[in-house]
């Protein structure tokens, strides 16, 4: 039964929401080559938690944008940063 369950969360989500919530930054940057970002759209139209944190980090990438001139506030990155290594460590858990 648990191995039924496991080919079905791997059939569902092909990527682990942790690696594609480390490509996330990249994603949307345009880094990504063609196969890794139409898997990691794939992902984040099926993974409510990874589209929330999608939009999270294109928010602080347009704020990062328009405030060039004076500087990111310092720990915005911190932050970011510090919610991918949580998400992370709860999943080791
Ligand atoms: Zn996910």
């Amino acid at each position: 039964m648990i191995h039924i369950v496991d080919t079905i969360h791997k059939i569902e989500v092909p990527m682990a929401c942790r690696k594609v919530e480390k490509m996330i930054p990249l994603y949307l940057d345009g880094e990504l080559s063609t196969e890794t970002k139409v898997s990691v759209r794939a992902h984040i139209q099926h993974c409510t938690k990874c589209h929330d944190f999608k939009k999270d980090v294109k928010r602080v990438i347009a704020l990062r944008g328009k405030l060039d001139r004076i500087r990111v506030p310092a720990g915005l990155t911190e932050k970011i940063q510090r919610t991918l290594e949580n998400s992370q460590n709860k999943r080791r858990k």
